[in-house]
């Protein structure tokens, strides 16, 4: 049975007192001080062992050692033996902890001193045999870095350059060159070339790379590199070296005029990056031991989906890869080729969307947060599709924002939901976001999103180039009070309506509706009531087969709309667009439903409802767009009495409304009043006391007022609730009678002005 000894340092330090290569385990032994006391420096590779139990008791390992090269000293055969304490016998392991231990086959650079323990009997093992000087610290084993290259390493020193740090060292301190024993093993006669191509960033579908070299071996005057790449069509394009998707920049030694830096295609399928040297080799570059730039590259990937299938051909490569010595060109023995590319990264995944309930078109836009990964560092290219609510959810008319409605990065993109936005395709600016999925498209390929977003509620946005540019940018829109006597916009119908028996009445019910909701501030008056310099502002409700130029036959109403001329505020900032009027067109030849009440059962086909159409109109006036939700009253299509407001069309109202009357720091927009409810009341003309006498009221028939002579002459209007004036007299007279029979049932405000300038209105109910 073996025993098993673990000898420890301090162990070892108690034992061993007295003998140097115990202290030599705790302190640091310079190079010099190793070349100083070794009788023989060796560079070579352990080719065989044996551990043998000697007289003394110890255990020790006698190393073969196959000499490659010698440094200092002098030798008598191509073999030494390395002795080494601690060692594997027949029933015991002794292993001491910080004392060299060799292991065949390792190669390194061994500082000897002769033998002062018994040496094996094995003569296969020459004898003298040597010791490490200073243990584990004379032996400077090689090994390969993290870049590939070659190093040699003791616990506290790793030299990369073997020649000028070690190799020179010695030979500065004895006096002696290294002499090559065995060539084949000589680690400075071979030569070798790593490539490594590290990706610096990737900016939409582009993935900008560094082309890093390193010799491996030791320093090379650089004569020629470069790559050959087989890579997918299908990824990348045909012929990258001049399709434009591979681009090269000189950097680092490529920037070194001696060199030309060039790319070809070898194939459709295959592109070469070459580095010759086309001035002096004299002025050639160092390859060192460190990594350096030979050049900076891009690549542009065409459709991520597809397989990458980049592959280096290294034979190619070798022939490509030369360094320059004594005024010739050689091959490297060895190249590498290392790259951190991962192109199956590319496709974009989207993890989740959210929210999943927005609005459209908002002041400063709701913002859409897409999460995900592979969208890309930068945006270029890569764009975000809505589903447009123009016509309906129409895959193929997806729309997607404005380039400043986007904040790019590579897992989350935050996108304002726009309602002036690019078709997907081209840059025509018609259409706007709805619910239904979304869509990433990075570089060819797109993905849906799984989930769905609801746009409650869409706002007119405008759109208008930056200053001096060519980006449309999105701008805001607002209902302006600017535009009647009465902060809010007059409205007027045409006789043609009129004469529609039944027209007014639906279309004032849909008015009472968005007013009951929204309190917009669309007053009908009679067009002579409309003070002649507002009559440019006012409304018009019209009946007529011409609803404008492009609008289909197949459009039963249309809602034109007139833009004050000049926006409010200009610069980067968000521009304000006043709503100056707008005007409702009801097609004439149409076959309107007009009646309040209906059978459920009643065929609209062929019978548009005025009052259902009228209320979506009225919806376009209050700056709103289609939505996507088809029970809403502002989906595209009104099919039948669809003549509430459901909650997104309501939220609407009140949405338009409430910002018409905000002052943000950049509004220049006079607010628009509300109206408190259906019937125009103006609120600061309530009287505190009476002045005058009316009866009855209710009324059916006649309206009596007995006025206040003392005021002097009075100017009578009555107003009914949508603010038109139905009946207009100056009176000096102290009794007055107003037939009110010809006029609706419903609410009337009966407005008095004295000459004397008091005014007095009261509230007449008409049965
Ligand atoms: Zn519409």
């Amino acid at each position: 049975m073996k025993r098993i000894y673990q000898i420890t340092l301090l162990t070892l330090i108690g034992a061993l007192a007295g003998l140097s290569t115990a202290k030599a385990q705790i302190y640091e032994i310079s190079l010099d001080e190793k070349i100083q006391h070794s009788s023989l420096i060796v560079e070579g590779r352990v080719v065989a062992q044996e551990s043998y139990k000697a007289p003394d008791g110890e255990v020790y390992t006698a190393n073969k050692v196959a000499v490659s090269a010698l440094l200092k000293g002098k030798l008598k055969e191509n073999f030494i033996t390395v002795t080494t304490w601690g060692g594997e016998t027949e029933d015991e392991i002794i292993t001491w902890s910080h004392m060299l231990t060799l292991l065949p086959g390792e190669v390194g650079i061994f500082f000897l001193e002769r033998n002062k323990v018994p040496e094996t009997g094995n003569l296969d093992f020459p004898s003298p045999a040597y010791e490490v000087y200073s243990s584990s610290q004379g032996f400077l084993k090689f090994a390969r870095n993290d870049i590939g290259a070659l190093v040699a390493y003791e616990p506290f020193h790793t030299y990369t350059n073997l020649k000028d740090e070690v190799y020179d060292c010695v030979a500065g301190r004895t006096g002696q060159v290294r002499t090559i024993v065995d060539d084949s093993e000589s680690v400075l006669r071979r030569s070798g070339i790593r490539y490594f191509f590290k990706t610096l960033s990737i900016s939409g579908t582009t993935v900008n790379f560094e082309i890093l070299v390193n010799s491996l071996y030791d320093n090379r005057l650089l004569h020629k590199a470069g790559a050959a790449v087989n890579y997918n069509p299908d990824f990348f394009g045909s012929n990258i070296a001049t399709n434009g998707s591979l681009s090269l920049q000189s950097n680092g030694i490529s920037s070194n005029t001696v060199y030309s830096l060039t790319k070809s295609n070898l194939s459709s399928s295959k592109a070469k990056i070459e580095l010759s040297t086309t001035g002096s080799t004299t002025s050639l570059s160092t390859l060192t031991t460190s990594e350096q730039t030979l050049a900076k590259a891009s690549l542009t990937i065409q459709n991520p989906f597809a397989d990458p299938g980049v592959s280096f051909d290294i034979a190619e490569m070798y022939a490509l890869s030369k360094y320059w010595e004594s005024g010739a060109s050689y091959g490297f023995d060895t190249v590498i080729v290392e790259t951190d590319f991962n192109f199956g990264h590319f496709a974009p995944v989207i993890d989740s969307i959210r929210p999943l309930s927005l609005r459209a078109g908002t002041d400063k836009g709701d913002t859409l947060y897409i999460y995900g990964k592979n969208f890309g560092s930068t945006q270029g290219d890569s764009k975000v599709f809505f589903a447009d609510a123009s016509v309906g959810y129409n895959q193929n008319n997806r729309v997607r924002p404005l380039p400043k409605d986007y904040i790019w990065s590579d897992n989350l993109i935050k996108v304002t939901v726009p309602t002036a936005g690019y078709h997907a395709d081209t840059l025509t600016i018609t259409y706007y976001a709805g619910s239904g999925p979304i869509w990433v498209k990075v570089g060819s390929s797109t993905v849906p999103s799984s989930e769905n977003i609801t746009v409650r509620l869409a706002a007119i946005n405008r759109h208008r180039n930056d200053n001096g540019g060519s980006i449309p940018r999105r701008k805001i829109v607002r209902l302006g009070g600017s535009y009647s006597e009465e902060a809010g916009y007059n409205l007027y119908y045409t006789q043609e309506f009129k004469d529609l028996a039944g027209a007014v009445g639906a279309f004032e019910r849909a008015l009472c509706t968005w007013v009951d909701s929204s309190h917009v501030n669309f007053r009908v008056k009679e067009f002579s009531a409309i003070p002649t310099w507002l009559q440019n502002n006012a409304c018009k409700i019209d009946l007529t087969n011409d609803l404008g130029s492009g609008i289909s036959s197949t459009v039963k109403a249309h809602t034109p709309k007139i833009y004050s001329l000049t926006a409010c505020a200009v610069g980067d900032s968000v521009m304000l667009y006043p709503l100056r009027k707008f005007d409702i067109l009801f097609r004439k030849s149409e076959n309107w439903y007009l009646d309040e009440a209906y059978d459920p059962n009643f065929n609209w086909n062929g019978h548009p409802d005025l009052q259902s159409l009228a209320l979506h109109e009225l919806g376009h006036a209050q700056q709103l767009l289609h939505v996507n939700q088809q029970n809403d009253v502002m989906y595209w299509e009104v099919f039948g009495p669809k003549r509430k407001l459901k909650p997104g069309d309501k939220e609407g109202g009140v949405y338009m409304n409430e910002i018409s009357t905000v002052y943000g720091p950049n509004d220049c927009i006079d607010p628009m009043a509300s109206l408190s409810n259906c019937i125009t009341t103006p609120t600061s003309e309530i009287p505190q006391s009476a002045s005058l006498e009316y009866f009855p009221n209710p009324t059916f028939d006649y309206l009596n007022i007995s006025l206040n002579s003392g005021n002097g002459s009075a100017s009578i209007n009555l107003i009914d609730q949508f603010g038109r004036i139905r009946h207009h007299e100056n009176s000096e007279e102290g009794l007055l009678i107003i037939d009110m029979s010809k006029f609706q049932a419903g609410f009337y405000l009966l407005n008095v002005i004295y000459q004397n300038g008091t005014s007095y209105s009261y509230k007449i109910m008409k049965i």
